[in-house]
């Protein structure tokens, strides 16, 4: 554990330096939900390629994974302009958006992330507002956050695609998000899983702890402006009072 706290020391450190704050002083903590909050990202690539695949534009269901983090209509936009060399069109975003959700809605409901549950309870124990900050606008996993994380996510303090222009990986959702706590990007932890969420997250001034939940390799999330990267949610559950204390 010290060594995690001269890690922990060593990473405010430069946060503050690369931003030029003379304090880091959280208040407020803004949260990703897929692949950060709920285990769902394997749900989502699968219906993200089961859909793309029966449109006829070639793709991986591995790619998806790189576009964690930008909202449905991006993503649907990105996929056809490389397929058919023209952007989508209104209509074809709030069909393909529909048509991907309900396949995602088929599968098997998704687990929250190990260690999700003893995070969030702790930042809540610390006073600190939780601000929830997702790409996705899917009824059914926004929903169920009432249930999963009681009381963490109040409706009034959620970022969701329908509150955003551009979305991650610009700073705009993280922005947004701050102005909702009515805290400085100095009292701001973000807490992400995704390189385009730590890339939004570091370009909005906050803190930006990003945890592996999936298959994308470290390096990727250092890459994206990442202060401290984890292993595990459940580490950053086990460190979260000492990143607290550290301020
Ligand atoms: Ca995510």
């Amino acid at each position: 554990m010290e060594k995690h706290n001269k890690d922990i020391h060593d990473s405010i450190e430069r946060y503050k330096i690369r931003h030029g704050y003379t304090s880091f002083t959280p208040r407020a903590a803004l949260i990703d939900m897929d692949g950060t909050l709920l285990d769902s990202m394997k749900w989502h690539t699968k219906a993200w390629h089961r859909m793309m695949t029966e449109l006829g534009v070639e793709c991986t269901r591995e790619e998806f994974y790189l576009y964690e983090g930008m909202t449905g209509a991006a993503t649907i936009d990105t996929l056809i302009r490389r397929a058919f060399g023209r952007p989508a069109t209104p209509e074809e975003k709030t069909e393909l958006y529909a048509r991907k959700t309900g396949y995602f809605n088929e599968y098997p409901r998704v687990e929250i992330v190990k260690g999700a549950e003893r995070m969030v309870r702790c930042l809540m124990e610390n006073d600190i507002t939780c601000v929830l900050v997702t790409g996705s606008g899917q009824p059914s996993n926004l929903a169920r956050l009432d249930d999963d994380f009681p009381g963490g996510f109040p409706h009034d303090l959620r970022i969701t695609s329908h509150s955003v222009t551009f979305g991650k990986p610009h700073p705009e959702p993280y922005l947004k998000a701050m102005a909702l706590a009515k805290a400085a990007p100095w009292e701001c932890i973000v807490i992400e899983n995704a390189p385009l969420g730590v890339e939004s997250g570091a370009k909005a001034g906050a803190f930006t702890i990003a945890v592996t939940t999936g298959p994308i390799p470290d390096k990727e999330l250092w890459k994206a402006g990442a202060d401290l990267v984890l292993p595990s949610m459940e580490t950053l559950a086990d460190l979260l009072p000492y990143i607290l204390n550290e301020c």
